[in-house]
């Protein structure tokens, strides 16, 4: 037993828990030891609200279904035995007995031998039939008669009281989730309610100074808080009934406050942000002041989400997710969803597993299990999982991935062509219809809207022009966008193409220098003397793009060998450039007319690049690829691409 910490100790002690970082399966481990087992309290539900709630108790059957035995056709009730000898030659006679049994009518007549009833599909057979003869193999013989032409087997049409359902039946058992179907086996033994696990209420708060809510507007260095609503929604979809506290300040006194209202009211609090070392870590000092035992793990071997944070207050789980939105959704996922499940009483998650090769090379840190989203493609053996690299902080990388791979925490990188099992998203693997992998350009998508609209689906991957080339030769995309400029021909693209592979034009994009509107230094000048006046000015800090790009290549022409102040600030977008020019972290750059004018900015044009496409020759004929050659001709492309500041070739 070593001494409890003082208060001046406070920080060095939590520096010490976020060094000492756990193993993902230990922290799963100490977090289960200090949850469970725990009573799952249950409430009673009206069937509608039962909803994706777990069962609590065994349902048995309080009747019969169905609850007398009802005819399965339209048609006669008969004795089955008086058509014993019917057949096409040998017709029998059946008089008609003088009611009419249409559903919800009770038989009041029995049927005598010679006789039958008329009968609608869902009547009660009468006493004294056996069976059911359909209306189709009858004839009328007068008013009230008919003629029957073949037998009839006992029981034909004849669906028995009970034969659904026997009454005291185990219908659903404890544990089962509430869908339609089982709403509908509930209904139709006449029950209203049912008694479910109630679903935790887990309290959401997001923490941080930077985040506005959606709907509000965005101030200077604020972000919109993403988590928030993910992590809401994500409970939800897990069994859990989430309630959003909204984002609270970096300030200790509020946010200790509003932690422990949401307690009282909740059996479980998410926050998400806070947990890296920063200024505003504060979260986890106001965990060990909640109740006992207090932090569980803070830090554990994962990537992402190195800084999740699992505490446990008075039988609560208190979980404080990473900051970053996509670290928040697999540490929610991977540690968080198993917790909810087992106090919602539902059966842990079954996600469906694919294996896919995996393309390329992906690096990876040693000592932590690391996800890595994937988009899936058919190629020629089988799937092809390709990751999508945009990092920890970017969210479309989760919306647009199909699922996700694991790297073991003792490997350093998963080579190019292994074998992975990949865990989707969504229950089963979207095959797209058309895949383009290559360059991204904002104009891909006014392309492929229709396409989109005539409810084909396209997957477009961004890997850049050279990645686009190799993924077209390999078979695993339709086309491949590319803008390479080859110095020799003093061309675009089509020196680039191989064997199998074929060009379609596409759009020119005007490359050019971006600057503030109204910065005098700028003003009316061309493209090279713009660059000449920047490079006089010690001041003009530039913003550059990254090794490989195609704009790099123009950048590093017009400097001809100068290094100026912001060369080494290389960012990979076009949206980039503009962002930094437009928040005056650089006063010019190089960047696409389209995106300069939506950001606002001046733009003096320098130079057309070629937008085209590599086309696999193999997969022309495939209706999504002629679908999407005639979205490129259309009028309605064209001109939607010249409205966005493109010009179609
Ligand atoms: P923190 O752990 O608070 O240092 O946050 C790490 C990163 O995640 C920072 O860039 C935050 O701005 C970002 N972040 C934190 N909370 C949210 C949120 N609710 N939505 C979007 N981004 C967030
Ligand atoms: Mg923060």
């Amino acid at each position: 037993m070593t001494t409890p910490p003082q208060p001046q100790d406070r920080a060095s002690l939590d520096q010490e828990q976020f060094l000492k970082i756990l193993s993902r399966e230990e922290a799963v481990r100490r977090f289960d030891d200090a949850l469970f087992p725990r009573a799952l309290p249950s409430e009673m539900r009206k069937l509608a609200d039962a909803l994706g709630s777990a069962l609590a108790e065994d349902v048995t059957a309080p009747i019969d279904v169905p609850p007398f035995d009802r005819s399965n056709v339209d048609g006669f009730a008969v004795r089955s035995a008086d058509l014993a000898a019917a057949g096409e030659a040998a017709p029998v006679h059946l008089v008609l007995n003088d009611e009419v049994i249409a559903c919800g009518t009770a038989p009041k007549l029995q049927v005598a031998s010679g006789t039958a009833t008329p009968i609608a599909t869902g009547g009660p057979v009468p006493r004294g039939a056996d069976a059911v003869v359909m209306v189709e193999h009858t004839q009328p013989a007068g008013a009230q008669a008919i003629e029957v032409r073949r037998s009839a087997s006992p029981g034909q049409f004849v669906s028995y009281a009970g034969s659904d359902i026997a009454r005291g039946e185990a219908l659903l058992r404890a544990g089962s989730v509430v869908g339609s179907r089982e709403i509908g086996m509930l209904a139709a033994c006449g029950i209203a309610e049912v008694r479910v696990s109630r679903k935790p209420r887990v309290a959401v708060i997001s923490t941080g100074d930077e985040l506005v809510q959606p709907g509000e507007m965005l101030s200077p260095a604020a972000i919109y808080d993403t988590n928030g609503a993910i992590v809401a929604a994500a409970i939800n979809e897990n069994g859990g009934a989430a309630t959003f506290l909204g984002a609270i300040p970096d300030d200790e006194a509020k946010l200790e406050a509003a932690m422990r209202r949401a307690l009282a009211g909740a059996d479980m609090l998410v926050l998400s942000g806070g947990t890296s070392k920063g200024a505003g870590d504060l979260s986890h000092r106001i965990i060990g002041r909640l109740g006992k035992p207090g932090i569980i793990a803070h830090g554990v071997a994962l990537k992402p989400g190195k800084p999740l944070c699992l505490a446990v207050c008075d039988g609560k789980p208190v979980v404080i997710l990473p900051g970053f939105p996509t670290s928040a959704m697999f540490t929610f996922h991977d540690m968080i969803v198993p917790v909810l499940r087992r106090m919602a009483g539902l059966p842990p998650r079954a996600d469906a597993m694919v294996s896919a090769k995996v393309p390329v090379r992906i690096a990876s840190e040693l000592g932590r299990t690391e996800f890595v989203m994937v988009s899936l493609v058919e190629g020629k053996g089988g799937l092809i999982a390709y990751p999508s690299g945009k990092g920890s902080g970017a969210i479309t990388s989760f919306a647009q991935a199909d699922g996700f791979l694991r790297i073991d925490a003792l490997a350093d990188q998963m080579p190019s062509g292994t074998d992975a099992e990949v865990t989707l998203f969504t229950p089963h693997v979207r095959v797209p219809d058309l895949v383009i992998i290559g360059s991204h350009c904002s104009g891909l998508d006014l392309v492929t809207a229709p396409l989109a609209r005539a409810g084909l689906a396209v997957r477009s991957i961004a890997v850049g022009s050279l990645g686009g080339l190799a993924a077209a030769r390999r078979g695993e995309c339709d086309l491949a966008p590319i803008h390479l400029f080859d110095d020799k021909t003093e061309t675009y693209n089509t020196p680039y193409l191989a064997e199998g592979l074929e060009l379609v034009p596409g759009w020119r994009r005007m490359q050019g220098i971006v600057f503030r509107k109204g910065d005098k230094r700028f003003a009316g000048l061309g493209a090279k003397e713009a660059v000449a006046a920047a490079l006089g000015d010690p001041a003009c800090i530039m913003v550059n793009r990254n090794q490989g790009a195609g704009t790099r290549i123009l950048i590093d022409r017009l400097l001809g060998g100068a290094r100026p102040e912001g060369y080494w600030n290389q960012p990979r977008s076009h949206n980039a450039v503009a962002a930094a020019v437009a928040q005056h972290r650089a006063d010019w750059g190089m960047t696409i007319a389209p995106v300069a004018h939506a950001t606002g900015l001046g733009f003096i044009p320098l130079t057309e690049e070629h937008y085209d496409f590599a086309l696999v020759t193999a997969r022309k004929q495939r209706p999504a690829v002629q679908a999407f050659l005639d979205a490129l001709a259309s009028d309605d492309s064209r001109a939607a691409l010249e409205r966005a500041g493109f010009r179609p070739a």
